[in-house]
């Protein structure tokens, strides 16, 4: 029987290189083929929030479809190459680790007998490239993306194939609608990373973190970029945290907790 610990990707573990290279490189493409300044990265952003809040979440995702579907209806009359793109841009300092204890954890909790997963929301073909120039697939067993499973964060289905052989014993990410919400439906510790909590804050082990009163602000801007409107009015159960760490190194004292409360 397996011990999986799954893991978010992007805001996680890894910086991709979309944002700062792609969608910018993009918007250079688009405004050179009309000839005017055109705030594509905006559209493109646009049109993944929309995606994002009609629940057609894989299809946020599909970066070569929106991406095409955009241009044609600009008029423009070429194609771009998303794959190409990540895997020209897949190189330091374009891409990197969010902390320095990431790789160092990984190896640790796989020493101590765990499977460790990515559960991802983008595609296997842009994460792929970039996990594996990080370092990070020689310590992942499973890599779980949308177009390998048919389903996406906050589905539990996701973690179908993992739970075939083993069970979860946490799940790790940054947002609170895709991987808290994940979390609480697997009935697994939700652990909350936040690379820049307040100070005050930092001295209280992850589990003191996730019921203090200083994590509301934090919890309710973390609604407020994910245009969680349901957060306007209350904080309710199922975006809460098990545990909060600031960097992944913390996430073998919630580990350690837990098990020692079955
Ligand atoms: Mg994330």
């Amino acid at each position: 029987m397996k011990r999986w610990i799954t893991f978010d990707l992007d805001g996680t573990l890894m910086q991709n290189p979309f944002s700062g290279w792609i969608f910018p490189e993009l918007e250079e493409i688009v405004s050179a083929e009309l000839k005017s300044s055109h705030a594509f990265k905006r559209q493109l952003m646009d049109e993944h929030e929309r995606l994002l809040s009609e629940e057609q979440i894989v299809a946020a995702y599909d970066w070569d479809e929106i991406c095409g579907r955009l241009i044609r209806e600009l008029g423009i009359n070429r194609t771009v190459d998303i794959l190409e793109m990540v895997n020209r841009h897949s190189v330091a300092p374009k891409i990197f680790l969010l902390d320095d204890t990431v790789l160092p954890t990984l190896e640790r909790l796989k020493k101590n007998g765990y499977s460790l997963a990515a559960v991802t929301n983008g595609f296997y073909k842009y994460q792929y490239p970039v996990m594996k120039k990080l370092g990070l697939t020689d310590w992942l067993d499973e890599i779980v993306t949308p177009d390998r499973v048919g389903c996406s964060k906050p589905d539990v289905r996701m973690a179908d194939g993992l739970l075939r052989d083993g069970k979860i014993a946490a799940h790790v990410g940054d947002r609170l609608d895709h991987d808290m919400i994940f979390a609480r439906g697997l009935e697994v510790p939700g652990v909350l990373i936040h690379r820049g909590l307040p100070p005050s804050m930092m001295s209280l082990s992850p589990k003191e973190r996730a019921c203090c009163p200083e994590l509301e602000p934090v919890l309710h801007e973390l609604a407020a970029n994910e245009k969680q409107r349901e957060v306007f009015a209350s904080l309710t159960e199922k975006f809460r945290p098990a545990y909060v760490i600031g960097e992944l190194q913390e996430l073998l004292e919630c580990l350690d907790s837990s098990e020692d409360t079955p």
